[in-house]
């Protein structure tokens, strides 16, 4: 039998096309190289830990999030707003939303780490990002994000304290190189949003979309070698269809499409340590001000306690590029915490070289997803390198889909 569509990639972006395809009574059929669907969100357990493949979050504030899945299932485990962030003079300093936390609103405006004015400056800001539509926001490719700050008024030490920290976990570099409406559609989506993970994984969130899909349609194990107008080759042969969408990662989606303009990736490495004694009270993310190797780190099990098989902590710190030497990143997180770390097991590292693609200004934030004679292309590369980014690219992606088979 010929499906009407041939879907390559069950991540996010081909899961979320997929169900929409299905939903309107289209035969669709799903290949994914891997052995579960997901592809980059995945929940990997190491000795009854759930240790997620690199430090992942869901933000309720993403639309299209809470278009395609039913969030109430996941039992979502909420994080505390704002950041802890250890200074250079070793005070800890804790920083949140004060609409968010209004008791918390005097302790933040009086906090040293950077000054009054910076504050007042950041307050504006945030006011601007707020109060404009996220469509112009997302038309701002003109700049960098740090270019951006700057133009705010926002440099020396409430960027190089708070935001680079803060932001550089999020966007995989810390140069703040990342174009402008990209970070104010997220720094709009922490302001407005809750941060969280499924109480199961992340890996739940495609699992959940994979469920729903009609039986039969989502075949694993199947890498695709070759993509043409209607026609893809795996390893078993041949299969045709009335249109081919390719959702795989951006690397193999270059591969697939000659010619289709993909960003370099930035790497992500996560380190998952447990111990018996939780260094933090709250399931917060602790940044560190000085430069050291990590982006973030946070008691995951404060958060959710299900990520531990037993009552045993799950800490996950996550630092930028490829893997560092394990023991300097366990004295770096000693400082951040303020407590011993040289009990702490070393469960796992997740080293993740191609995690999130760079998104440099210059390029729209959704790009073309109809590539001519039946071909059509999604993933977080066609729009924002993010959950939203992914699930809104594959709703793009059947929409040209409907389109072009005149559905
Ligand atoms: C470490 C890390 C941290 C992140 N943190 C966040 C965060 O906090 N918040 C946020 O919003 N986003 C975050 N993201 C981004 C988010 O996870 C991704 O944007 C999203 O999962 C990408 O989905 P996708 O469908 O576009 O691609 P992928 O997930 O890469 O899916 C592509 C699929 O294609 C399959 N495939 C590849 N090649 C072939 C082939 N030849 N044949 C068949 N199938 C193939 C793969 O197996 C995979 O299943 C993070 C990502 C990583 C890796």
């Amino acid at each position: 039998m010929t499906p009407d569509v041939l879907v390559v990639g069950a991540g996010l972006a081909g899961l979320r096309a997929a169900q929409l395809l299905t939903h309107r009574g289209l035969d669709v059929v799903v290949l994914d190289a891997a052995d579960r669907p997901g592809g980059r969100m995945a929940t990997d357990v190491v000795d009854g830990f759930r240790c997620d493949r690199g430090f992942q979050v869901l933000n309720t504030s993403y639309p299209a999030l809470r278009a395609a899945a039913n969030l109430p299932a996941l039992d979502l485990r909420a994080f505390e707003p704002g950041a802890a962030i250890r200074g250079a003079g070793g005070r800890l300093h804790r920083f949140t939303n004060p609409a968010r936390r209004p008791s918390q609103a005097v302790a933040t405006a009086v906090d040293g780490l950077f000054g009054v004015a910076d504050k007042a400056k950041l307050v504006a800001w945030t006011a601007r990002v707020l109060a404009a539509p996220p469509s112009r926001t997302a038309g701002m490719i003109d700049r960098s994000a740090a270019q951006d700050l700057a133009a705010a008024g926002l440099d020396g030490p409430v960027v190089e304290r708070f935001l680079r920290p803060f932001l550089s976990g999020v966007l995989g570099e810390s140069a703040l190189e990342t174009s402008a409406g990209y970070v104010r559609l997220v720094w709009r989506s922490f302001a407005l949003g809750t941060v969280a993970v499924p109480a199961e994984g992340m890996g739940a969130l495609p699992a959940q979309l994979a469920a729903g899909l009609p039986d039969g349609v989502l075949r694993l194990g199947r890498r695709v070698t070759t993509v043409r107008p209607g026609v893809v080759h795996t390893a078993d042969g041949e299969l045709t269809a009335r249109a081919v969408l390719v959702a795989t990662d951006p690397v193999t989606a270059g591969t697939l499409l000659p010619g289709l303009d993909v960003a370099p990736m930035h790497a992500l490495t996560t380190y998952y340590h447990v111990t018996d004694t939780p260094p933090a009270e709250l399931p917060v993310l602790h940044l560190d001000a000085t430069r050291g190797p990590v982006a973030n780190t946070v008691v995951l099990t404060r958060a959710a306690p299900g990520y531990s098989p037993d009552r045993r902590s799950l800490i996950s710190s996550t630092v930028l590029g490829a893997p560092q030497p394990e023991p300097e990143v366990r004295r770096e997180l000693a400082r951040i915490y303020g407590r011993p770390a040289g009990g702490w097991e070393h469960l796992h590292t997740a080293d993740v070289r191609a995690a999130l693609p760079a998104f440099r200004p210059g390029h729209p934030v959704r790009r073309d997803v109809a590539l001519g004679d039946g071909l059509f292309v999604a993933g977080d590369h066609r729009d924002t390198p993010s959950t939203q980014g992914a699930l809104v690219s594959g709703r793009r992606a059947a929409q040209a889909v409907l389109a072009h088979l005149g559905v």
